[in-house]
């Protein structure tokens, strides 16, 4: 197999893997080839929302293990190919230096056992960053079950690293993916954690310590795959945060590759809008202090289809409205539809020469389409009353209802968004929405 055929085969065996991102860290390219800078690695999105900016490939598509909801399971009958760690050295160099790439996202099925699939990765990093002083932004997974020395060696070459988490519990764990362990996922993970913080202090001592994943870890989650909760996957995901100080926990909508009596039928479309909805509230929890319990509970376990989590959260408390633009804290701020942590800092500024007023918020990027229920502005909200019905109708989020009465392909191009027209099974729907929120209310 020559290797353009490997790479058509590797990179493909790899776009279900949907961690990589922005790089996060600045380093210069001084002597040697390429550079990685804080603002980003310039990624962009395919259609489906997935990053392709990284030269996104797997080291190997063989594996001994057997993951049942994984195309490259040992079990499935694919083909097969890997590269020696100079070639993907090569491959990684010759799109640098052709502008294809700005650095590389590795990960690879187990080839003989972990250890051996990590010495390959760490050979393959080696190469790019010692013969050739690579500078480029790298992500490297770590393979559940490699010795701590070799995570750590890893650790050192590349900027990002991630273990998978792979599910939401240990009981789907056990039945999905039967050699992997919670002991095995998690130990490199609190490795990883616990290094990041002794580099930092030996880098408070001495400079020119070497970096240890200088641009944090995070890991990833098959949503749809096993029958766990929203509430049960957003918990998760916010002890993951404290435990081992994640960058990102990435949610991955299941696609069936398989037909399994313990997946869900091959026919199954891929959740992408409980997906979209988890990205929502996990940027909740990051960004604008939530905690997974104010989002979710033991008795309403799963996302509201039609509003995303900001939106239900704010008119199932509207004793906790209107809220002063001109006297809230930045927490409460941050809890209005229609104000993001930007405009919030904005407003907290902006006040401080002068009170806002309506038209003044919308300069500072307030949505004031969502907003306007929620706030008051010199002692009056400037609107009329609202109704529940109103404000519902005008937090309702129409793409919700077209992305769950036609769920979308991951691999298709996104389709445009038409308006809602009068009639349509879709003003039905949307109107079905209003009611139903409005009563339960
Ligand atoms: S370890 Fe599991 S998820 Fe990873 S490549 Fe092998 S079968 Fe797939």
């Amino acid at each position: 197999m020559d290797l353009m055929e490997k790479l058509t085969l590797l990179a493909d065996s790899a776009k279900y893997d949907v961690a990589c991102t922005s790089s996060g860290v600045d380093r210069p390219g001084g002597k040697g080839l390429g550079n990685a800078v804080a603002a980003g690695i310039c990624h962009s999105f395919a259609a489906d929302g997935r990053c392709i900016s990284l030269l996104k490939v797997l080291l190997s598509n063989q594996c001994i293990y057997n993951c049942r909801y994984c195309v490259n399971r040992v079990s499935n009958d694919v083909p097969r190919a890997a590269f020696t760690p100079q070639e993907l050295a090569e491959i990684t160099l010759q799109f640098y230096r052709r502008n294809y790439i700005e650095g590389l996202f590795l990960s690879s099925g187990v080839l003989g056992s972990p250890d051996h699939t990590m010495e390959l990765m760490i050979r393959a990093l080696e190469i790019l960053r010692h013969q050739h002083q690579f500078n480029g932004y790298i992500h490297a997974k770590a393979i559940p079950g490699a010795s701590p020395a070799l995570v750590e060696k890893l650790g050192l070459l590349a900027d990002r690293m991630s273990i998978n988490i792979e599910l939401p519990s240990e009981d789907s764990l056990m039945r999905l993916a039967p050699n992997k362990t919670k002991e095995a996922i998690l130990s490199p993970m609190d490795q990883v954690a616990k290094g990041m913080v002794e580099n930092q202090r030996a880098l408070t001592l001495y400079r020119h310590a070497p970096r240890f994943v200088p641009a944090g870890q995070s890991t990833q989650m098959i949503i749809g795959a096993s029958p766990e909760t929203d509430y049960q996957i957003l918990r998760l995901a916010s002890s993951l945060y404290r435990k081992y100080s994640l960058k990102r926990v990435f949610f991955s909508a299941y696609i069936p590759t398989a037909s399994d009596t313990l997946l869900p039928a091959l026919d199954t479309k891929p959740p992408l809008l409980r997906e979209h909805r988890l990205y929502q509230a996990d940027f909740l929890m990051r960004q604008y202090q939530f905690q997974a319990e104010e989002i979710l509970s033991k008795d309403t376990p799963n996302f509201n289809p039609f509003l995303d989590p900001k939106c239900n959260w704010a008119v199932n408390h509207m004793d906790f409205f209107p809220v002063d633009v001109n006297k809230a804290p930045l927490e409460v701020l941050l809890r209005v539809p229609g104000i993001g942590p930007i405009s919030a800092r904005r407003i907290i500024t902006a006040r401080r020469s002068c009170a806002l007023t309506l038209e003044g918020l919308k300069r500072l990027g307030v949505v004031l389409k969502r907003a306007q229920y929620f706030i008051t502005v010199r002692g009056s909200t400037g609107l009329s009353p609202m109704g529940r019905e109103r404000v519902v109708r005008a937090l309702v989020d129409p793409k919700a209802i077209q992305f769950g009465m036609e769920q979308l392909s991951l691999f298709s191009p996104a389709p445009s968004i038409p308006a809602i027209e009068a009639g349509t099974p879709l003003e039905q729907a949307l109107e079905e929405a209003v009611s139903c929120l409005v009563s339960n209310l």
